[in-house]
């Protein structure tokens, strides 16, 4: 997910106090930036493959995939993003309320939400695979991901707010959903627009 081009970093109105980290911050020596596929690639609109191998090359994928997120400065990164057919997702993204989660998912799956627990957000949304639009997109704003670590080990993640938005969109993407397919007609076609005016300032994969 691209950050939201209004949202301030965090840090910023932290007045010096150490912002709170949840989860583990990638060795920044490792792993190399590759560029972002965009809506038309084929890998984006289908659904990725399960993870059945948790080993060396898993672990290169999300070094990869941490480099290739901050090259391109999004919040999250689906591996299909990158061109690998694999549900895998990184993330550094903050909440709305300045806490700072980073880490990865593998093989993800959302957990549905009780009907009491729905409350819609309608902020801005952008994605590096939709370069330079943004479009607001009404989500829950409260998400919880189980899946596993590089390792095949179990986990869960959840979050509220932008961190939510983040959680859905990156599972959205291993499912082969992009957040313009869950946008009206003529937002979808604003955000299209958007894209086709402005220049990404990263590298992407042209499409055929
Ligand atoms: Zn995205």
């Amino acid at each position: 997910m691209a950050e939201h081009h209004d949202h301030e970093h965090d840090h910023e109105h932290q007045d010096g106090d150490v912002q709170r980290v949840v989860g583990e911050l990638p060795d920044p020596g490792k792993g190399t930036a590759r560029p972002i596929t965009v809506v038309g690639n084929p890998v984006l609109h289908r659904e990725t493959q399960t993870v059945t191998a948790f080993d060396d090359d898993l672990a290169a994928l999300v070094d990869d995939m941490f480099q290739s997120m901050y090259a391109a400065e999004g919040v999250g990164l689906a591996a299909n993003q990158i061109g690998v057919d694999l549900k895998v997702f990184v993330y550094d993204c903050p909440d709305d309320e300045g806490v700072r989660h980073v880490g990865h998912v593998v093989n993800p799956v959302l957990e549905e939400l009780p009907a009491g627990r729905r409350t819609l957000d309608d902020s801005q949304e952008g994605c590096l695979s939709v370069p330079t639009a943004y479009q607001e997109l009404a989500r829950p704003d409260y998400a919880a991901v189980t899946g596993q670590d590089k390792h095949g080990n179990p986990i869960r993640v959840e979050g509220t707010g932008f961190f939510a938005r983040c959680l859905q969109h990156e599972t959205d993407h291993l499912y082969g959903y992009l957040y313009i397919d869950r946008l009206s007609k003529r937002d979808r076609k604003s955000a299209l627009r958007q894209m086709a005016d402005g220049t990404p300032k990263y590298a992407t994969v042209p499409n055929d």
